[in-house]
């Protein structure tokens, strides 16, 4: 059998939670919360299956699940959009990356990705017959120099993917790359691919700007978001993508043959949780923020260096005053013998990274962060 995808192996996510059960490590390796999705949201989706709203769905969602999208941008992105024509529920993020990707690219064509990326964009982009031209950020800042990124535009570029705030490093775009970011789209008519799915997770007066709050960007852009990062229910699968309507049309032809139509229980009771608690959407990256400040005042006797986490639930330390081990290797060890497991960073990227930096998520209880942080701190 010859594999369309010979040299992929298992995601690293599954290898590390496996390694961490078998050790029983403190698991703060695969990201994804410890704590349990609001009870108002649970009952909510109860209460839909009970009431026997258990067929499927419109392909593109339900109606009410498309509005509250709809208002929820508009509070916070002051963007006014038709969710009927431009929003599409879809089952997690991973699905509308893998649709909005394969809706756009064509054999032959190249997208732009950031390393340390996401591990889901490269096999989608292959699988679509194009190609991955990586740009290479470096720690402790990863900045993104735009002279580097036109440099690699050619007339086979087709699309760029941003991720912001970003998986795993922390880092949320900032008004210059925004800037220069329209300034390349516009010159060289490339599409957008914008993950945003920690979009309510930032720190410290640091504000996510969407490609939603652009008109010369959302023109050219595919918006993915996703509710399980949201709302504590990264199980559930349940994600959107936003887009403008002749785009929206084309990913549903699509949508409609990856899955049909998600989840419909969780899209009602979504929906009401959207519109009667949006203070739990309001006060996530208060929440959030508290946690990473508890991970980052229980590690500051140890001697891991932390880098600066602006958003997202994960936090990046460097290892290179403890250990001479590459990051893989480290993550091994790390696991086995002192009962933490975490991501090594350069799985993320294409190019050899002998950085010395993984990635820990602190989307966990206090007592399991210190608990992490206290066998840390021996090392
Ligand atoms: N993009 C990024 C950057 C992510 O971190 C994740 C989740 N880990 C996804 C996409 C996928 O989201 P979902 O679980 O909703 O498919
Ligand atoms: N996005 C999660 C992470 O970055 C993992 C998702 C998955 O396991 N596929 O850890």
């Amino acid at each position: 059998f010859q594999s369309k995808l010979p040299a992929l192996g298992t995601s690293i996510f599954t290898q590390m939670s496996a390694l961490a059960n078998q050790h029983q490590a403190i698991n703060l390796s695969q990201g994804f919360p410890e704590f349990d999705t609001p009870e108002f949201l649970k009952n909510q989706v109860a209460l839909y299956i009970e009431r026997g709203l258990n067929q499927y769905s419109p392909s593109s969602g339900i109606a009410s699940l498309q509005q509250q999208i709809a208002a929820l941008i508009a509070r916070k992105y002051r963007t006014q959009l038709n969710g009927e024509q431009t929003i599409t529920v879809t089952s997690g993020a991973t699905e509308a990356l893998f649709v909005a990707i394969q809706t756009l690219v064509r054999p032959g064509d190249e997208v732009i990705i950031f390393d340390p990326a996401y591990d889901s964009y490269q096999p989608a982009i292959e699988l679509a017959g194009g190609t991955c031209k990586h740009i290479h950020l470096t720690a402790p800042d990863y900045a993104i120099d735009w002279q580097v990124v036109e440099a690699a535009v050619n007339d086979k570029t087709r699309a760029i993917i941003i991720n912001t705030p970003h998986n795993p490093t922390g880092k949320v775009l900032k008004p210059h790359d925004i800037t220069a970011l329209t300034g390349l789209i516009e010159k060289h008519d490339l599409y957008l691919i914008s993950d945003e799915v920690y979009e309510h997770i930032t720190f410290d007066g640091v504000t996510h700007l969407s490609a939603l709050m652009y008109d010369a960007l959302f023109k050219r852009a595919f918006v993915v978001s996703s509710f399980g990062k949201t709302f504590h229910c990264t199980g559930w699968k349940m994600g959107y993508c936003v887009a403008p309507p002749q785009f929206t049309a084309e990913f549903r032809k699509l949508h409609q043959y990856v899955t049909f139509s998600s989840f419909t229980p969780a899209q009602h009771g979504l929906a009401a949780m959207l519109e009667q608690q949006p203070e739990h959407v309001e006060q996530l990256a208060g929440f959030y923020q508290q946690k990473r400040d508890v991970l980052v005042a229980a590690l500051s006797a140890s001697r891991f260096k932390l880098l600066a986490s602006e958003g997202t639930y994960f936090l990046l330390l460097d290892y290179s005053d403890i250990s001479d081990l590459n990051d893989v290797d480290f993550c091994h060890w790390l696991a086995q013998k002192v009962g933490v497991a975490a991501i090594p960073l350069s799985v993320f990227y294409k190019a050899k990274s002998t950085d010395k930096v993984i990635r820990l998520c602190f989307a966990k209880n206090d007592e399991t962060l210190i608990a992490a942080a206290e066998k840390l701190c021996q090392l």
